[in-house]
């Protein structure tokens, strides 16, 4: 029995009707999203508590207003972003009309994970409305409280018959994947990303991956240890570390290291008050799963900050560490919880030859006061994103791509990559059916003559020829 075949069969006949293809068709689901994201505030923030305890604080910046600002720069440039776009011409074509048009992809599938379980969600969603597609989305079980909000109130405010909210884990996923989709768009781990492309791959569709790794940070010596740690501080700890683009290990002298912990100290204190697990702005390991995994990297190095956990509220200290080597397991794999390892190099060069032996991260960021050692950072290595001096915030800039490079993904999405993402890129060129006159250079019998002028007509720079 496959529960979702009776969905995806009529989500493909709802396609095939044209009906998601007019811009005020997308324009209405665009403002149905925006509805539901005003009408049911309360209800999310509440369902991000419950799931991640996340501040209210936290949750509007990261999850609402993020996903609310997608919306409107979408229904603000809808008919822009669905113009054909018209593209330089050669001689030959230079009476004709050639242009890119964007074409939704059809049926679309949008997989998500528990960390930002509202954003990663919606926003995706956002870029496949906006292109004229029709969607399943499967949002993540982990993050339940989300989970039933989208499962339940939001196809309140969508087209029914062109927007589904499928439901389940791992196995119902596998299912979902084994149907013909012409579009799939992952955001998760690595692991689960080669399953996703692995099923794509049987009906040779398409996918956006959208994955994790490990970011580098790089505290050049040429700094002030207490913005760089509060800075630090906020971004590592921010909805408890579990950031797909948190810094997931510093690497700096031996010096910047001892000026570092009792800034970084300072900067908890100062955020989290003297006992962390009693703030409210501090929230917790989404399930005890993560929680044991996160424990287990506590014993890894020695513990400069932090290291206190308790199970039965799934706490974890906002946690540094020293003295951790690159085998031990807190190196090895993505950490995604409050424990920031500071790592010590000998230069600029030995650090940038550390990240460039790792895979290539989702983010990599560079502290330094001297502007040089940014840019050279920035210049020898290679991520889906970079930050000078500070972290997360290119990604908070709709005119940025977002995504990975290497194993932290492929394809990009945010403000016009979106539509662009779930767009099919046509290339069109419509010629006049007269003139065919000019035509006889490339029919035979073959000449040196007719390909000289062929080859001329064919030059892209032709097109500025003042002949025609
Ligand atoms: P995950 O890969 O375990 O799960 C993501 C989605 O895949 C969920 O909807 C889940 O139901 C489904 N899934 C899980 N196991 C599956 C399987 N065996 N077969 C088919 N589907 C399966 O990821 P997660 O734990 O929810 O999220 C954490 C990961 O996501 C981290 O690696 C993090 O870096 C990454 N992430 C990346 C981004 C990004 O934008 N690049 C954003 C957030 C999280």
């Amino acid at each position: 029995m496959d529960p979702f075949q009776d969905a995806v069969r009529r989500l493909r006949e709802a396609f095939s009707s044209g009906r998601t293809r007019p811009a005020a068709f997308r324009a209405a689901q665009l403002e149905g999203l925006s509805r539901f994201l005003r009408e049911n505030k309360q209800q999310l923030l509440d369902a991000l508590a419950q799931d991640l305890r996340k501040s209210a604080f936290e949750s509007e910046i990261s999850e609402i207003a993020i996903s609310q600002s997608e919306v409107d720069l979408a229904l603000r440039n809808l008919k822009a972003w669905m113009k054909d776009q018209k593209v330089p011409k050669n001689l030959a074509t230079q009476l004709d009309s050639a242009f890119i048009r964007k074409e939704p992809f059809g049926l679309v599938l949008i997989v998500t994970p528990w960390n930002y379980p509202l954003n990663l969600t919606l926003v995706p969603l956002v870029g496949a409305i906006a292109a004229g597609n029709c969607v399943v989305l499967k949002p993540s079980e982990i993050s339940k409280s989300v989970e039933k909000i989208l499962a339940e109130v939001l196809p309140r405010y969508l087209d029914q018959s062109c927007f589904v909210v499928a439901l389940g884990g791992p196995e119902e996923t596998k299912k979902l994947l084994e149907h013909r989709f012409d579009y799939i768009f992952f955001t998760g781990s690595p692991h689960v990303g080669k399953i996703v492309m692995t099923a794509a791959a049987k009906h040779l569709t398409p996918v956006t991956l959208e994955l994790g790794g490990k970011n580098p940070c790089y505290v050049d010596d040429n700094c002030d240890p207490q913005t760089v740690a509060n800075r630090l501080a906020w971004l590592r700890y921010f909805n408890t570390g579990q950031t797909c683009v948190a810094p997931d290990y510093v690497l700096c002298s031996p010096e910047t290291r001892e000026r570092l912990v009792p800034a970084l100290q300072n900067a908890i204190t100062r955020f989290y008050g003297d006992d962390p697990q009693n703030s409210p702005n501090l929230g917790r390991i989404i399930s005890e799963k993560h929680f044991k995994r996160l424990k287990g990297l506590l014993s890894c190095g020695r513990v400069a900050i932090g290291g206190q956990s308790d199970e039965n509220n799934l706490y974890i200290a906002p946690t540094v560490l020293v003295d951790v080597q690159e085998t031990e397991p807190v190196m090895q794999e993505e950490i995604f919880g409050p424990i920031l390892p500071l790592m010590t190099v000998r230069s600029l060069d030995e650090a940038i030859d550390f990240i460039n032996r790792r895979e290539k991260p989702l983010a990599l960021y560079a502290f330094s006061n001297n502007s040089q050692v940014v840019k050279q950072v920035l210049a020898r290595t290679s991520s889906g994103g970079f930050c000078g001096n500070d972290g997360f915030m290119h990604m908070t800039l709709p005119s940025l791509p977002f995504g990975g490079v290497g194993a932290s993904g492929m394809g990009s999405y945010h403000g016009k990559f979106s539509f662009d993402t779930f767009s099919h890129h046509r290339a069109c060129l419509l010629r006049s059916p007269g003139m065919e006159k000019i035509n006889d250079f490339r029919y035979p019998p073959y000449t040196p003559r007719n390909l000289r002028v062929l080859l001329m007509a064919m030059e892209e720079r032709s097109c500025s020829c003042t002949l025609l």
